[in-house]
């Protein structure tokens, strides 16, 4: 049977939470889509019918000015654009029309509720629903009994709200206190609309959405849903991953300890003065069985971390011991290796240090010891490392100039050489604060009196700067990349 049907709905759950994800994503989208949509086109209505009504006020406000003459109503509104006609009533007479002059006419207006406001009703002209208009009612100020009905132009009203373009809508409808326009309709919907209501006058705007858009807006929320989900996917996955493979990297590297995948290269270290290689760095390698070579920078942290660092050191000094004396090609030389904070604070490791120096000197191998500022912020620290430099074993300060040692610590420390760290070194032809730094370490490494190694050089340019200033070893591309001891050429 295969194994690997059998693990897959392991992973079911987690495929329901993208599917269920997607589409609640999905339906918020859908509907803020055509929500936004319906509420755009429903305000862009009212505010049509709006802008029609606001011109057909200023003209009543005209003839409100001009209540008791009938022919300048007459005049100035027989052609209007807006007003279909103007009638103005006095206590159910109507006495004048914009379109006949003069007249005498019954007149009952039914929604005569409120007679000091402006207020809308539909207006059936000549009583056919078909023909149904708007028109507004307004009262003449302290002409009690008085009002004006201005019958709005059908064509203008309609046409003002035609160049409207309609293609997300299937339905709209006009409700003036429970009558509609268009007449037969009814102001409500089963369907997927949106009411908008006039701030200024009493009317409501229904709008409908037509199939074809809330489609259209399901296809648009389902594309957009699905590459957010997807990118979701994607970036949980990576994070995952690298949780799970840095917890897979620790198990891996107690794993790769005793399996052997550590190795050394070395890099050399030049003399300024002749260039001669004399002596060698060991920086360790890790060739994992399949992430391929990994770089101390990602594997020495996580050591450090969950406190396997002293073992890789243990695991480095006798890799280190056992390659050269298996390679019989070095003598003379020193080899300086990177001892880690925490190696020191054990008086058993102490003890191991003391052992390879005897070791490494049998070989006529001058052992040095990288250590870091770090290491020396604690006073037994610095005993312990002027007893270990009583007992030969040389030292280094590597990365100097990036930690945060006090110039008094320095100078209680019995210490070898100076490294300066790649940073000061990369200033060189470049103007900065950190080319006067350098210059300063070049001068305290002198009054001090111990070597001065620079690290990272990787120019010609840089080369003369530091021999010139009297920088006596230097270690670098320029020179030679770290690589296996079988390949390093001594002078
Ligand atoms: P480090 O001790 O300062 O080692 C020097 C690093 O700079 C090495 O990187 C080396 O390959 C690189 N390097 C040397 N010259 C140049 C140059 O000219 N240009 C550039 N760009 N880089 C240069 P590597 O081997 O990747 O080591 C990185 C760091 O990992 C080391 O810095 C050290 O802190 C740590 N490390 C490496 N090997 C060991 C080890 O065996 N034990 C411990 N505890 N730490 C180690
Ligand atoms: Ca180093
Ligand atoms: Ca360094």
């Amino acid at each position: 049977m295969n194994t690997d049907k059998i693990n897959k709905p392991k992973n079911s759950p987690l495929y329901l939470v993208c599917f269920l994800f997607f589409l609640i994503l999905s339906i918020t989208l859908s509907i803020s889509i055509i929500k936004t949509e319906l509420n755009y086109m429903g305000e862009l209505y009212v505010e049509k019918i709006d802008k029609v009504i606001r011109n057909v006020e200023k003209e009543t406000i005209l003839a409100i000015k001009n209540i008791d003459n009938c022919q300048v109503i007459e005049d100035k509104l027989l052609y209007s654009n807006d007003i279909r006609e103007l009638v103005v009533v006095d206590n159910n007479n109507a006495v004048c029309s914009s379109k006949r002059g003069e007249i005498k006419e019954q007149f009952n207006l039914e929604n005569d509720s409120d007679n000091l406001k402006y207020y809308l009703v539909f207006w059936d002209v000549e009583g056919k629903t078909s023909e149904r208009t708007m028109a507004l009612i307004s009262p003449a100020l302290n002409r009690e009994g008085r009002v004006i009905i201005s019958i709005i132009d059908r064509d203008y009203l309609i046409g003002g709200l035609f160049d409207i373009n309609e293609t997300n809508i299937s339905k709209m409808l006009v409700d003036i206190s429970g009558s509609s326009y268009p007449a037969e309709s009814e102001f409500s919907s089963d369907y997927i609309h949106k009411i908008s209501e006039s701030n200024k006058y009493n009317f409501r705007v229904l709008i409908e959405a037509k199939r074809s858009f809330i489609y259209t807006s399901i296809i648009y929320a389902i594309l957009i849903s699905a590459i957010i989900t997807i990118i979701t996917i994607l970036i949980l996955y990576i994070a995952l991953r690298k949780t799970k493979q840095r917890g897979n990297l620790f198990l891996d590297f107690q794993e790769g300890l005793r399996r052997t995948e550590f190795y050394l290269e070395y890099q050399p270290i030049v003399n300024a003065r002749n260039c001669k290689v004399k002596s060698l760095e060991a920086l360790v390698r890790w060739n994992h069985p399949t992430l391929g070579l990994i770089r101390p920078d990602t594997f020495i942290p996580l050591a450090e971390e969950k406190g396997l660092i002293n073992e890789l050191t243990d695991y480095i000094l006798k890799w280190a011991l056992k390659e050269l004396a298996l390679s019989k090609r070095f003598c003379n030389i020193s080899l300086s290796v990177n001892i880690p904070p925490t190696y020191l604070t054990c008086n058993k490791n102490l003890s191991k240090l003391s052992y390879y120096q005897k070791q490494f000197s049998k070989l006529n191998i001058e052992l040095v010891a990288e250590i870091t500022e770090r290491q020396l912020l604690e006073k037994s620290g610095i005993k312990t490392l002027n007893n270990l430099k009583k007992s030969g074993l040389r030292i280094a300060i590597d990365d100097f100039g990036t930690g945060h040692t006090s110039l008094s610590v320095i100078q209680e420390l019995n210490f070898d050489y100076l490294k300066i760290d790649k940073c000061f070194t990369d200033t060189i032809g470049i103007k900065t604060v950190n080319s006067t730094v350098l210059d300063t370490i070049i001068e305290l490494g002198r009054r001090l009196n111990v070597k001065i190694i620079a690290e990272g050089v990787e120019t010609k340019e840089q080369f003369d700067y530091l021999a010139s200033n009297g920088v006596q070893k230097m270690q670098g591309y320029y020179f030679s990349k770290p690589i296996p001891l079988t390949d390093v050429k001594l002078d």
